[in-house]
């Protein structure tokens, strides 16, 4: 692989060229064509995610004696928000929690009902729901700092998985529910790896075998097959279709992180609703954690109340902040392809950026007290001199950081979206406009965390 090409591609000068990583690392597709030594690797994911669950569930309640806060919160957590960036989806392949519903359906004990269509098609809603009640509890009950809270909402989770897998065929929750799924999901249109069909090899072929199954080998989990994949929303990046395909053609690609956003505009309702909730959310859990915010003891009814208005407030202002973009914008339909919302792939960079911003605060912040927790929890008195401080200035500094970098993306973003996509037909005074707005709201995020 040309190092030279490479820098191009994620760079952005060669937007749509791409790198078959399948093509040039054989190893990397056996790995995952092999599918036991993916389900090794997955094993090792099952048993950490059952001692997070156990440890939570019946080791000690003292935030300060259970290290599964941090591992969930700290590790876990903020290491699947940094992989969007970099590997896609790609979590989902060796996520723990379709793993009891794939054993339940292995040993014949569901009922493999037909997906319902109202499920089809009001997923995104209700997986943006599940979603904001996630975040709901997570910010208002203060379950970051109980163990067993945190152990049941994961538990919770594979439950839904679980529930979901005993009725309905493969992993129905995967594809239509998980709000974690979602998520991702959605914040894997920023990045630098997609998994795609090579589509001159599917002409012809007659057994789409990677959405189908062939031999008595079921298909794709959730219903897609290499050949349907077009964007990085649904695909798990499992590579269960590989061993199946035998045109060869799923290809594994670098890209230029921004060719997703510009090619799809925003035309998906997923990312519509995802983007301004995921936005607002984290406006309003900086704006708890700063100076400004009055201190209401946790779980409180009055701070789920509270909580619940201030995310509504959040999830309007940026929706506001969308469509003042899109007025300014003008151009919100093309007759290639349809409706789009130019505002959702220019504040893509900052929904994530904002995420990873909070989750890093978190696990940074409590990074010193990590192994001083695993050496009282387990009497493990000599890890106690593993910790280390962690100056004050370092936290706006590096928040600051990250949400300068994503102003500067969000503005390449609209940059080529107005003078290279809509290449003369976006007046001048429309670009500042926006790039106005996306100041505002970059401004925002930097004034509640500074
Ligand atoms: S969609 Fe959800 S449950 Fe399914 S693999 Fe991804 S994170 Fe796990
Ligand atoms: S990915 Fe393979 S199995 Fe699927 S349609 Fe293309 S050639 Fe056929
Ligand atoms: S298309 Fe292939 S890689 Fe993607 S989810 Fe389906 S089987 Fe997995």
């Amino acid at each position: 692989m040309s190092f030279k090409k490479f820098l191009r591609i994620v760079f952005d000068r060669d937007r749509y060229d791409t790198i078959d990583l399948f093509q040039e690392f054989p190893g990397l597709k056996n790995f995952f064509k092999r599918r036991k030594l993916h389900a090794f690797v997955r094993t090792i994911g099952d048993l950490a995610f059952t001692f997070i669950i156990l440890a939570g569930l019946f080791g000690p309640q003292d935030p300060k004696r259970n290290c599964i806060l941090y591992l969930s919160w700290g590790l876990w957590w903020p290491t699947i928000v940094l992989s969007w960036f970099f590997v896609g989806r790609m979590w989902c392949g060796f996520c723990p929690f379709p793993g009891v519903g794939r054993l339940v359906q292995s040993l014949g004990l569901n009922l493999d009902l037909p997906v319902p269509r109202f499920l089809q098609k009001n997923g995104p809603y209700l997986s943006v729901i599940l979603l904001c009640l996630i975040i709901w509890v997570e910010e208002s009950t203060g379950i970051k700092e109980s163990p067993r809270g945190t152990a049941l909402l994961i538990l919770s989770i594979l439950a839904g998985a679980t529930i979901t897998a005993i009725f309905f065929p493969k992993q129905t929750w995967c594809r239509y529910l998980c709000p974690m799924g979602r998520l991702i999901g959605v914040g894997s249109t920023l990045s630098m790896l997609e998994f795609r069909p090579d589509l001159e090899k599917c002409k012809g072929c007659k057994s789409f075998a990677c959405k189908r199954g062939i031999d008595g080998r079921s298909g794709c989990p959730v219903f897609l097959g290499a050949f349907s994949v077009r964007n990085n929303l649904d695909c798990l990046i499992c590579g269960h279709c590989l061993a199946l395909c035998d045109k060869n053609s799923p290809m594994l690609n670098i890209r230029s992180p921004f060719k997703e956003l510009l090619v799809n505009k925003g035309r998906f309702i997923t990312c519509s609703y995802i983007i301004p909730f995921l936005m607002g959310s984290q406006l309003v859990r900086f704006f708890e954690e700063s100076s400004y915010a009055m201190t209401v003891a946790n779980g409180s009814l009055y701070t789920m109340l509270v909580y619940s208005g201030l995310l509504t407030i959040g999830f309007f202002y940026v929706h506001f902040m969308i469509k003042l973009g899109a007025r300014f914008f003008g151009i919100t339909e093309d007759e290639l392809f349809g409706k789009f919302s130019p505002m959702v792939p220019i504040f893509v960079p900052m929904a994530f950026a904002g995420e990873l911003a909070y989750r890093l605060d978190y696990a940074v912040r409590n990074a010193p007290y990590f192994f001083p927790t695993i050496a009282r929890q387990f009497s493990l008195d000599f890890l106690n001199f593993l910790t280390f401080k962690i100056p004050s200035w370092f936290f706006p500094a590096m928040n600051s950081f990250i949400m300068a970098s994503a102003i500067i993306a969000c503005e390449y973003v609209l940059l080529q979206m107005a003078f290279d996509e809509f290449e003369g037909l976006i007046a001048k005074w429309r670009f500042v406009a926006i790039s106005f707005l996306i100041f505002i709201t970059g401004g925002s995020y930097i004034f509640l965390m500074v």
